[in-house]
């Protein structure tokens, strides 16, 4: 295994993990185990009831590096018997046949060749992504395969695979998103604390276009009272634009389990200003109110309009799916390219 040539130490891990090798921990990883497993299936088709429209995902991590407050999917490493706070951020399963599989289930007679999402529930470029080396046989697995594909990501790894996609969408549509939720350097790294800079994702953002794809930005979740202002959505908005994005997508923060007590203690712990605020707004659902989603849209639409982009009002594309979703009408749209809201969707996603 390519963790043999680090110094690692191997670690006996206490988890009851289907298709579990062996867990590894590494010092270039502090803090962080990675449970390598045998995944039988890759492709994973996402319910009929659901209005994504692609019909299948494929994600080789469970658990993200990257570290989201806010991140949505939190909620699903309790299937793991992990908790939804550190063990999400630490804790990562790494499905490393994921490329043979995926070779093996494309190559099926039945396989209709539908469009697959990669990166819907967790990071697909997080920092093992590095290591592991997983998503150029994805990639390669797909397009040999005549597969659209679309890649929705934080990471700035993506830049290592795009001449490889570039190449991949000679063959078939293959659409390009990065997230980019917060243009606050300081905020950023408290908030997303294992995520590459705003800067550098605007940086890959810009070798994309350079490439030739029409990459969108999802520019989520919109933070009420951190990342809201004219000006700030202003700035976000000339930073993408500037970066060649072709597409911005937005929508306001969510807060469903999982996510909201780690998104509150955070709130309490840096922001115990906005302490009440936070809980008036989301002390009846995981969505802001209308009211909030009307005044962003009011607020956003006409600096869309200003700094040349397409814009796209997606008010569920902070989850996973919802995320898909939106990165799926990219694709629809094609060129080629946040979470359940019904949370029985979420096994599906992996
Ligand atoms: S929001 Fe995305 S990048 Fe951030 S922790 Fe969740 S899966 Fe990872």
């Amino acid at each position: 295994m390519r963790w043999e040539a680090q110094s690692t130490a191997q670690v006996a891990g206490p988890l009851q993990i289907p298709g579990l090798l062996r867990t590894t921990a590494s010092p270039e990883f502090a803090g962080m185990r990675f449970h390598e497993v045998m995944a039988k299936s890759a492709l994973n088709r996402v319910p009929a009831r659901s209005s994504m429209p692609f019909s299948w995902t494929i994600n080789p991590y469970r658990g993200c590096s990257h570290a989201c407050v806010y991140c949505f999917a939190r909620s699903t490493h309790t299937y793991l018997d992990l908790d939804s706070g550190d063990d999400f951020d630490r804790e990562v399963v790494v499905k490393v046949n994921v490329a043979d599989v995926v070779r093996a289930e494309t190559r099926r007679r039945s396989w209709a060749r539908e469009h697959v999402a990669l990166g819907t529930n967790t990071d697909p470029y997080q920092r093992a992504e590095g290591r592991y080396r997983l998503m150029p046989g994805v990639i390669e697995a797909l397009a040999d395969s005549g597969t659209p594909l679309s890649v929705l990501t934080k990471g700035t790894l993506l830049r290592r695979d795009l001449p490889l996609l570039a190449r991949a969408a000679e063959e078939v549509p293959v659409d390009l998103a990065m997230s980019i939720a917060v243009f606050d350097d300081d905020l950023q790294a408290s908030i997303e604390p294992g995520t590459p800079t705003t800067k550098a994702r605007l940086a890959t953002v810009r070798a994309a276009a350079d490439l030739g794809f029409r990459v969108s930005v999802f520019l989520m979740p919109v933070l009420p009272y951190l990342t809201d202002s004219t000006s700030q959505l202003d700035d976000a908005l000339r930073g993408i634009a500037d970066a060649g994005a072709h597409r911005v997508v937005y929508g306001a923060l969510h807060l469903r389990p999982g996510a909201r007590e780690w998104f509150l203690t955070w709130i309490r712990d840096h922001r115990p200003d906005l302490v009440g605020a936070y809980e008036g707004m989301y002390a009846r659902s995981a969505y802001a109110p209308q009211a909030y989603h009307r005044m962003l849209a009011r607020r956003i639409r006409p600096l869309i309009e200003r700094h040349g982009l397409a814009g796209t009002d997606d008010e569920d594309t902070d989850s996973p799916v919802e995320r898909g979703r939106a990165a799926g009408r990219t694709a629809d749209r094609a060129t080629h390219t946040g979470r359940a809201a019904d949370s029985a969707i979420q096994p599906a996603l992996f």
